[in-house]
Order: C-alpha cells, then structure tokens, then sequence
C-alpha cells in the first residue's frame, strides 16, 4: 500500500483472509492516506484452518516482558503461551539484552504456567526498506506475521498501547487487529478498557511481573532497563502514582522530579503524562511535587510542538 503496488500470491489464500485485509486497507487508507491495492490469487479456498482446529491448539500473546504485554498475558489466564521475539524491540545485533530477556521470559512462563515460543525474524527490515514507522503503521503487522507463521495457534491477544479513548492511529489498535484474522487464527486487541497506570496497578502486584518487567527500549550496553530514559521514567512515575514505588526490582526505586520534569515528551508521551495527572485526581493520592513536574514536562513539549511548526522559530 505505501509502494502503491498490486500484490498477486502464487499460491491457495483463505478467502476470510482476503476479506479481512479488505478491512486493513480501509483503516490504513483513511489513517495513513496509503494508496488501496488489488490483491489477486492463484486459488481461493473457504477455508485453511488447518491444525488451528485441533483440540490442543493454543491461545497465544506476544511478550515482550513490558508493561503492556504483563497486563494481557495476566488478564488472559486461558492463554497458554507466551510468544517473544527478537527482531522487535531487540535487535537481532544485541544478543546479551535477548540471552537476559530470553531467561527472565522463561522463568516467567515457568511462573505462569505457559508454554514460551521465542521466535527472531527480520521482518522489521522490511520495515525500513519501505520507509514505514515501526510503531505508528507497521508493528501490528509483524506481529500477525509472525504469528501466522506459529503453527497450532487458534487465536492470539494483542497487547494495545493506548486506552480506546485516545484517538490515536497507531499500529496496534482495536479498529485493525481483527483484521489480520484467517480462518484458522482469529486476532483480538487487548487492554484498551484500561488506562496505562490501572494496568501498572494490576501488574504491580504480581511478584513475578515485579522482578522481571523490562520497558527500556534504548539499552544502553545491552541494559535490561537504563532507569533514565523517558520509557522507564514514565514507568517509574506510573508506580508512584498507584502507590507501587519501590516494589519493582528491575527499576529505579525512587522518583527524581528534575528528570521528570525535563522530560521532552513526544505525542504519545503527552498522553501517558496527561493518565497519570488524572489517575492522581481520581486516586485522590496527589504527590503535587510529581503534578508540577508532569505539568512543566507537558508545557515545555507543548511549546516545542508548536514551535516546530512555526517558521522563524528555532525550538
Ligand atoms: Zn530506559
């Protein structure tokens, strides 16, 4: 669709595939602007559900041992396997952060009861070949690409970002995810009924989501979590505000304010600030020295956003 390229398979294709994708195109058309393209095949077939009917056939979620892939492998108990890769957020280069990352996974699974499939793809290069942002477009893709390539899955949960309130077009969503779906796997998106602090809550009391939760994606060294870049301190400021400071073990266990509030936040860091700001009020637990430092982190980006889109301004 980026490329405005038609696409013919060589080959059988479910014909609930292709109506399905009818659904991606319509989304990434109106979200993205992307150009809708013919998809043709040799053969279509009503069905190719395959050994995804099988009575032992598995209820999967993608882990990446964040904040976001916890709330879901948690909250979906009669999911029976946890699906990590490396190729996503771990480059395929870092083979000391995905050897750490692989051996708290496992004991996780071990802890929760699942089966763990760790998978490394380089469907990501595709990614940056084709100029797609990986979070904003692509990510849910690779995702269902990988997972249609897991054989004995009937159906898999994918972790969302956002809360269904924020209008956010992003690749993990609940308007797409039900898209990539076949006749032999069905997608679901997960966690949008819950603010990003309600499913810290929910994880912060899990033992094993507290000596294992791993948010860092710049690593520094092969770090598990740097503690200091915006990612761990927004999950740092997410434990403070549901009263968890301290009970994670792969995270700094005390708040700095100045770091806080030189956070530059980009969209998406905006919101999460704006859900903390109002998990306080609603809690009626207000740390006021956390509001001022989330709310000079927002003004400061607010004005650079503006500027950046002002001539004559250098932000
Ligand atoms: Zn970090």
């Amino acid at each position: 669709m980026k490329l405005g390229l038609d696409v013919h398979i060589h080959g059988p294709v479910d014909r609930a595939a292709f109506v399905s994708f009818e659904g991606v195109q319509r989304t990434f058309a109106r979200w993205f602007g992307f150009s809708r393209v013919r998809m043709t095949a040799s053969s279509v077939t009503l069905d190719l559900s395959g050994d995804s009917r099988a009575q032992n056939a598995s209820f999967g979620t993608f882990f990446s041992g964040g904040v976001d892939s916890f709330y879901t492998a948690l909250e979906n108990s009669t999911a029976d396997t946890l699906i990590l890769v490396q190729g996503f957020d771990i480059d395929l280069s870092d083979g000391r952060l995905w050897e750490e990352t692989v051996v708290s996974s496992r004991r996780v699974a071990e802890k929760l009861d699942r089966r763990l499939i760790e998978v490394k793809t380089n469907v990501r290069d595709l990614a940056e070949w084709c100029s797609l942002d990986w979070g904003r477009v692509y990510h849910g893709a690779a995702i269902a690409f990988v997972a249609h390539m897991i054989s004995g899955l009937h159906t898999v949960a994918i972790a969302g970002s956002y809360q269904e309130s924020v209008r956010q077009a992003w690749g993990t969503h609940p308007e797409l995810d039900s898209y990539w779906s076949t006749s032999a796997l069905r997608f679901i998106h997960d966690g949008a009924d819950v603010s990003r602090p309600q499913k810290v809550a929910r994880i912060s009391s899990d033992s094993v989501a507290m000596n294992t939760l791993r948010v860092c994606y710049q690593n520094p060294n092969g770090s598990y979590n740097c503690g200091q870049c915006e990612k761990c301190i927004r999950t740092v400021v997410n434990l403070a505000v549901v009263g968890a400071l301290g009970r994670c073990a792969t995270l700094p266990s005390e708040l700095d304010y100045a770091e806080v509030s030189a956070l530059n936040l980009a969209r998406g860091g905006r919101i999460f600030a704006q859900e903390n700001i109002a998990e306080m009020l609603r809690s009626r637990r207000i740390d006021i020295r956390l509001s001022q430092a989330l709310g000079w982190a927002l003004v400061r980006s607010y004005v650079r956003a503006v500027a950046r889109r002002t001539p004559f301004v250098n932000p």
